[in-house]
Parts: structure tokens; sequence; C-alpha cells
């Protein structure tokens, strides 16, 4: 249920960034004219450029994320403004900040975890609807009984529970926590960018409500700091969508394309390739080898010696040594591909039968033990006078990979080896 080898620190850190870089600007005092300036205007500057841009990559749910926290925003700030001027709150103030305390996390949550439905407008009218019915409720209850309303929202429900640093209404309290298990159970789920960016915009909000009068601009800088981070994990998951291999998490050929125009005067490209996977395709089915394609990537991303995998297309992969020579690349090569033959891959789905004897060689065991294994091959090219240029370095790998499936497959051969005949196995 959890997928916890997914989770990385990488998907907190802008939004943590934006969050310490919040929480300092907040408590600086004697703000000059630039930085009030600045301020005031932030959040609907941020709201705009933010908007348009997850209405560019039809990301409703970020919109409105985005939204309900621009509209907490703007009915706190006339709050602020106004005792800023008055030096007293007005007097629809305690009503307006204990609904926002609630509503707040209650939308946040909401819309963070509603997934996009494929329709777009669909999806677009119906968070639309619940914005506008919980508005008009609110607006309504406000007006026509605001003494009640108030009674209802500051009444203490367990004064047991009651603590003295409780500076917001006792029922935000559990409503907080419920929001933020429940963004952290779908980050842990489906760890992303934009989940994680939830939760830490969720403890931003957390900490911004009850010094929203106390610090002079809390309110602008933390609400324009949570629409960042939603808007920065938008640009998060385009930027992996477009450098990321969805299957194995590796970077992928376009990421390969742009570290090779990168690479210095000593490099070394291998490429490597699945031993007969398309049988153990049709021997296993495609989930299992999707399984051992994603086995096979980790590996390959812990390889010694400083290379760097992507995944080239298939079950092909890239190993890029920067600054390196072939000679000094290979017992790194050998010890990756020994680890990958020698590794027994334990099947998750039981149900996996061979559909033939002969094709179910690979399997050992049965049953609930069944585990496989793979092997792959390994051309290897380093960067020479006579080829330059990375792509011919890496045909040259290609070709080198070639000849390693020539060769018997299992092994690592280097380019220029195979012009020798009988080039040894290496394994
Ligand atoms: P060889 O040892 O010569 O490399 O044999 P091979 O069967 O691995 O060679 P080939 O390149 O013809 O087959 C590649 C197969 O890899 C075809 C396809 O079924 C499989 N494949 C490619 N991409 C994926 C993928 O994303 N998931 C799965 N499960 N299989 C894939
Ligand atoms: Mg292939
Ligand atoms: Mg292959």
């Amino acid at each position: 249920m959890f997928r916890l080898s997914a989770v990385r620190a990488s998907h907190f850190l802008p939004s943590l960034i934006l969050l310490l870089a919040g929480l300092a600007a907040a408590y600086v005092r004697d703000l000059s004219v630039f930085f009030t300036s600045l301020f005031n205007v932030l959040p609907t500057l941020v709201l705009l450029l933010g908007g348009a841009y997850c209405a560019v990559y039809r990301r409703q749910r970020e919109l409105f994320l985005m939204v309900t926290v621009y509209i907490a925003y703007f009915l706190l700030d006339t709050q602020t403004d106004f005792y800023r001027d008055n030096g007293r709150v007005r007097e629809d103030a305690a009503v307006i900040f204990h609904l926002v305390c609630l509503l707040l996390p209650a939308l946040f949550g909401l819309y963070g975890a509603w997934q996009e439905r494929t329709h777009l407008a669909q999806d677009l009218l119906a968070r639309f609807a619940v914005l506008f019915a919980v508005s008009s409720v609110a607006v309504a209850l406000e007006q026509s009984f605001p003494e009640a309303l108030l009674g209802w929202l500051a009444e203490i429900r367990w004064p047991a529970l009651h603590g003295q640093w409780m500076s917001l209404i006792q029922l935000a309290y559990p409503l907080f926590l419920a929001v933020f298990i429940l963004l952290v159970v779908q980050y842990l789920r489906e760890p992303r960018p934009l989940h994680a960016a939830q939760i830490i915009g969720l403890i931003g909000i957390f900490w911004m409500l009850p010094k929203t009068f106390i610090l002079p601009f809390t309110l602008n800088i933390m609400c324009s700091q949570v629409m960042l981070m939603i808007a920065a994990a938008v640009s998060h998951e385009a930027y992996q969508m477009a450098f990321r291999d969805e299957l194995t998490g590796l970077p992928g050929r376009r990421a390969l394309n742009e570290r090779m125009q990168r690479l210095g005067r000593n490099y070394v490209i291998a490429m490597t390739d699945v031993d007969h996977f398309k049988k153990f395709n049709d021997t296993h089915g495609h989930d299992v080898g999707d399984q051992v394609l994603r086995l096979v990537a980790s590996r390959l991303s812990k390889v010694t010696g400083g290379g760097r995998a992507y995944r080239y297309g298939g079950e092909e992969f890239a190993l890029v040594f920067a600054g390196k020579t072939a000679e000094e690349c290979l017992p790194h090569l050998e010890s990756v591909r020994e680890m990958i033959a020698n590794y027994a891959i334990q099947l998750r789905d039981q149900n996996s039968r061979p559909q033939d004897d002969s094709t179910g060689r690979q399997r050992r065991g049965a049953g609930a033990n069944t585990t496989v294994s793979v092997t792959i091959s390994i051309g290897v090219a380093e960067r020479q006078v006579e080829h330059r240029n990375p792509d011919e370095v890496l045909k040259s790998a290609d070709q080198a990979l070639y000849s390693a499936k020539g060769a018997g497959r299992n092994c690592v051969m280097t380019f220029g080896q195979q012009s020798r005949r009988g080039a040894v196995r290496m394994g």
C-alpha cells in the first residue's frame, strides 16, 4: 500500500526552502518601503502567475489549492489592514478568523486529496461547485447568525484537552491533524513532489494562522510561499516527466542527451542490454518483466566508479563515466554485471506460470518461492581521437554491446576488442 522506496528527500526540498525563507522573512522587523510594497502585491502576483502556469499545464487540483489559499489571504488581509490602520480589530474579525481557521485546512485537504478526473470541464465544475457551496453557506451563516456561529466556533468542546498554548479555536487542531494525516498517507501511497508540497504547505498555514495579527506581513509572506510551493511542485513534476523514466525512476533518454553535451575530454559510455528479455517477457508476462527492469535499473544506478545510469529505451540502459578511461571502468562494470547475474529475483506475482517447459527454464523453484534471474551484456567505449563526438562514442559502445551478445552474452566487451578474432569473455 505504501511505496516507501519511492520516497525522496528531493520531493520536499523546494517546499522546505520556501517554508524556511518564509519563516525568516516573517520575522524581519523594520522592512524597507520596497519590501512592504512587494509583500502587499506578492500574493496576487503569485496567484496570477502560478494560476496561469497551472492552467497551461491543465492542473486544476493545484489551481484550486492556490485559489483556496488566496481567498483565505484576501479575507484575513482585509482584517489585518483594518487592524494596522485603526489599532483595533474589525467587529467581524473573530468570526472571520475562526471560519478561515476551519475552512482553509478543510478545503486545502479536500482539494489536495481530490485526484483529477479525466474530463477537464467536469472536474473544474465539480471543484468550483464545492467552493461555491462552502463559501455560500459560510457567508449566509455569518450574515444571519453571527453570534451563534461565533459561539459554536469558539466553544471549548474538550476542556480536558485544552492547552494554554492553543491560540486557534479548539476545533481547528483535530482538523489540522486529520488533514495532515490524510496528506501524509497520500504522499506515502503515491510519493511525488506535489503531495510533498501539500504537506509542507499545510505546516506553513498552521504556523501562519496564530501569527496573523502579531507579525506584520506573515500572512502575505506565508500565503505567497504556500502558493509558490504548489507552483514549484508543478514545475518539478513537469521536469520529471520530461527527464525521468517513469517505470524505473532513472533519468531517461532526454537527460542522457543533455548530459552528453556537457561531457569533458575524457569519458566512457557503456551500453547495457538485458539478455533474452523478449523470451523472459513471453515466459513470465510483461508485468514481471517490468518488475525485473526496475530491479536491473536499481542495481545499475548503484554502479560504483562514479558511473551514472540512464534508461536508454526498452531494456537498454546507458552508463556514463565522466573523467574516466575504459580500463578504469571495467572492474566496476564487471561487478555490476556479476551482481545482476547472481541476484535471485523474488517474484511478487505468484500466479505467473511458464507457458511451456522450454521457456520456463529461467525459473528456479515453484509457487510462493519462485525466483528468477536475468543477465546483462555490456558494451564499453571511451572517447578517443577518432571518436571525439559523444554520439560516435555511444555508437561504438553499441557495437561493442553487439559483440558482447555475439560472444555469448552475460559479459562486458570493450570497443576495439571485437576486431580481434576470438575476443575473450571477461565474465
Ligand atoms: P538479446 O539478448 O539479444 O538482447 O535478446 P532480447 O530478447 O532481449 O532482445 P530484443 O531487444 O529483441 O528484445 C527486447 C524486448 O524487451 C522486447 C520487449 O518485449 C522487451 N521490452 C522492452 N521494453 C520493455 C518494457 O518497458 N517492459 C517490459 N516488460 N518489456 C520490455
Ligand atoms: Mg534490446
Ligand atoms: Mg535484450
